[in-house]
């Protein structure tokens, strides 16, 4: 069957030659087919990449009345490697990497393929910036549409926050820019509808960063978290500025576990912002300190060195109102005992709600403030088992605090736990109160559910 959707493939690339093709035959197979997730050993029947916005449509016309399934990949970061598939084709959008500032210098319309550093530099040379994660190879469409956590977000609130338009390819492999309530579905829910080719932000005008990592003593380091944190709770009863944004971490480092906190200053007031960094600091013993006047790609440049291009294993996250005393012991009784591969991480994401940003108009689940914790059971190694089992245990663990602390919203690009029909409320952990918005918003744009391998779950629900 492969060989004959392949052949098929070959005649319609004939009159498509612009398009790139990457058979299995092709030696750049291997490294076009790599994700993140190097434990997705699925084999794509081809690999495929347009360059326009006709040779996606044709490659949407042409796989559906060939009964050819598909995938789509941005930056390849999703952590399941959900951007390839066993015997289905891959469009990889790579190749859109357009950036449009408007002329009021407002928003920017952004290429679906670009990569968050490719698009956080582009936006710098104009004096600008917009909300993106930590990781520069990570996909921003991919980021941005299922939530979009990071490091601006107490400033300008999250990804889908920043979606003001969007043009897709849908199930009948049509142009269509996104009305209202097709809008309101991608923020949140993404890619089910159809393939993003392009999304309109908001970009701010920023010319300057304060930024960097400080690493605390961690000898102990379930002593180094919950120090931290009480300390914290006196600091921040006055008040946080909403130009800062922490991240607590947990990772390996040369001397052993360490525990610390990503430190962004996102204002041109570096004043104030040393003043920051320096309670920021007092807050435990530091180790080390890298917090300097920066700008973002340079930040980018700095955050990508210490991230594994390739692991294996899968993620657990659980979103919580509050870091109580009881939650942040039964952290730090799970970083004592961090796996020591690279790969194995742990940070903690904070979404404060931001009064500039519009809520109601994203199918985004979780929107009271909350903390998102991102448990990372990779490993760079191929026996991922004990850092995999690792994240399992915390997790559980973490369910056995106050449920009352506990949102019943789940993030989606971090949640990677079995897929199973038999959870009714499924949707419900992701989408919230949106989640019959979702079946009818893909009734309309997706009934026979072509893209069903972008999030498979709701091929249950449909
Ligand atoms: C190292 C690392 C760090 C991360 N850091 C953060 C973080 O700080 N904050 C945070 O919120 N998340 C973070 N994530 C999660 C990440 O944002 C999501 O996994 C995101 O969806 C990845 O996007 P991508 O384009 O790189 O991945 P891909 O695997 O290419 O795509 C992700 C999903 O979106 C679909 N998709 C991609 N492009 C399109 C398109 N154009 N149209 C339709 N569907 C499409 C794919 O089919 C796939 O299902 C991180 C992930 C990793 C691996």
């Amino acid at each position: 069957m492969a060989q004959a959707q392949l052949a098929t493939l070959e005649t319609f690339l004939k009159d498509h030659p612009g398009i790139k093709y990457t058979p299995p035959s092709s030696p750049e197979y291997a490294s076009n087919r790599k994700v993140w997730n190097h434990a997705r050993r699925d084999n794509p029947l081809a690999i495929v990449r347009p360059e326009s916005v006709e040779q996606v449509s044709a490659l949407v016309k042409f796989s559906r009345s060939n009964g050819i399934k598909f995938t789509i990949r941005g930056g390849g970061h999703n952590l399941q490697g959900r951007a390839i598939a066993e015997g289905a084709l891959t469009i990889d959008m790579r190749a859109f990497t357009s950036v449009k500032v408007a002329s009021d210098g407002k928003t920017a319309t952004v290429g679906a393929g670009i990569l968050q550093e490719e698009l956080a530099k582009s936006l710098w040379k104009e004096g600008l910036a917009t909300p993106t994660g930590t990781i520069p190879t990570v996909g921003y469409v991919g980021w941005a549409m299922y939530g979009g956590y990071g490091p601006f977000s107490s400033n300008w609130g999250l990804g889908v926050d920043q979606i003001v338009a969007a043009t897709i390819v849908d199930a009948s492999g049509e142009i269509v820019k996104a009305d209202d309530g097709l809008l309101k579905g991608i923020r949140g829910a993404g890619g089910v509808f159809g393939i993003i080719l392009d999304v309109s932000i908001r970009v701010y005008s920023l010319k300057s960063i304060l930024a960097g990592v400080i690493i605390y003593d961690s000898q102990n380091i379930g002593k180094a978290i919950t120090d931290y944190n009480a300390s914290y709770r006196e600091l921040s009863k006055d008040g946080i500025p909403s130009q800062l944004t922490l991240q607590q971490v947990a990772f390996n480092a040369p001397p052993g576990r360490v525990f610390g906190v990503s430190f962004m200053w996102s204002s041109e007031d570096t004043e104030e912002g040393q003043r920051w960094s320096k309670r920021i600091a007092s807050l435990g013993k530091v180790l080390m300190n890298t917090i300097s006047a920066t700008t973002i790609p340079a930040w980018f440049s700095a955050n990508g060195a210490h991230v594994p291009q390739v692991v294996y294993g899968s993620s657990r996250t659980q979103n919580l109102y509050e870091l109580t005393p009881e939650l942040v012991e039964t952290i730090g009784k799970n970083l004592e005992k961090l796996p020591s591969d690279h790969g194995t991480m742990f940070s903690i994401h904070q979404s404060s709600v931001s009064s500039a940003t519009p809520q109601s108009n994203s199918v985004f689940a979780s929107r009271e403030p909350h903390f998102m914790l991102e448990i990372l059971g990779y490993a760079t190694q191929e026996n991922y088992e004990l850092s995999e089992q690792w994240a399992v245990d915390f997790w559980k663990d973490v369910q056995k605090t106050d449920n009352k602390n506990l949102l019943g919203s789940t993030y989606i690009s971090l949640d990677t736990s079995e897929e199973k029909p038999s959870q009714p409320d499924t949707l419900s952990r992701f989408f919230g109160c949106h989640a019959d918005e979702i079946i009818e918003l893909k009734k309309k744009y997706d009934p026979q559910n072509v893209f069903d391998l972008t999030v498979p779950r709701l091929k249950h629900f449909m």
